[in-house]
């Protein structure tokens, strides 16, 4: 990995495009991640490269949802393990949930080696590898899914995920979580709940969430979850971005 200077006014922006990038060479992400990963920077350099509130309100609703589940899971693909396998793992113990790693461009091998890194990081039970139920609707590879896992999830949690995938889970009938930095995408809007922010920002600050409101009553979460609306945060992610636009003319 190239060195970066942690004086430099875009560090976090900067290491996280080396971990795609090292990721691509470990054969952990595929070569269409590195897109992925640009068109994300493109929404988080608009959105001010922090987390805004919209995307603070929608991780609490997450949280609440995570720990009313009756079984949640949480997907895992290439650009989730270059980028926050740690923290997904923290994430995983935090709330007692399966890891399951779910490939757009799958190769058994890919499979693996991601899995051993989530391992390597402390993490038990990585399902994915042995896969024994399909999604309906979509086709062969994208549709694998574990019995145990997201076949059988009523909670979903699905990081840098494409719109078809989403949309075929909330079909399910399950709740979805989506870790989205576009605002604008299918995946966005047919999510549950979305949390338009970094993933390297929106995962340690869910773990945070959930530690938080691991004693408040059912309730209280029911409360939460009532009071959240999508749509809503999605538009107020727009605002942050029209706004981060205007301070920009402003200046000029
Ligand atoms: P959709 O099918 O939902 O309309 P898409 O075809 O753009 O979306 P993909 O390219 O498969 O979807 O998914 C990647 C998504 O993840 C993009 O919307 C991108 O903005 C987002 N993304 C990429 N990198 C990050 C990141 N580091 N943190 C959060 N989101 C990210």
């Amino acid at each position: 990995m190239t060195e970066i200077p942690r004086s430099h006014p875009r560090y976090a922006s900067l290491v996280a495009r080396e971990r795609v990038a090292k990721g691509v060479k470990d054969g952990i992400t595929s070569t269409q991640g590195l897109i992925a990963q640009g068109r994300g920077e493109a929404f988080d350099y608009l959105l001010g490269e922090k987390t805004t509130t919209p995307a603070a309100e929608a991780t609490r609703a997450a949280a609440a949802v995570l720990l009313l589940a009756r079984q949640p899971t949480l997907s895992v693909n290439g650009n989730v393990a270059a980028l926050a396998a740690e923290e997904i793992v923290e994430l995983s113990k935090a709330l007692g949930a399966p890891l399951e790693v779910n490939l757009f461009h799958r190769s058994e091998e890919r499979v693996k080696k991601i899995a051993d890194l989530l391992r390597s990081m402390g993490a038990k039970g990585v399902l994915g590898e042995k896969p024994d139920a399909s999604v309906p609707g979509l086709d062969h590879a994208r549709a694998l899914a574990t019995r145990g896992g997201i076949c059988d999830a009523d909670v979903a949690l699905i990081p840098l995920e494409d719109g078809d995938r989403c949309e075929a889970l909330v079909a399910m009938g399950k709740k979805v979580i989506a870790i989205d930095l576009n605002p604008l995408s299918r995946t966005s809007k047919k999510a549950t709940v979305t949390l338009v922010d970094n993933i390297v920002r929106a995962v340690p600050n869910l773990t945070s969430e959930i530690k938080r409101l691991s004693s408040a009553s059912k309730d209280d979460l029911k409360a939460i979850v009532d009071a959240y609306d999508n749509r809503r945060t999605l538009e107020r992610s727009l605002e942050e971005i029209k706004a981060h636009l205007d301070a920009f003319s402003r200046q000029a």
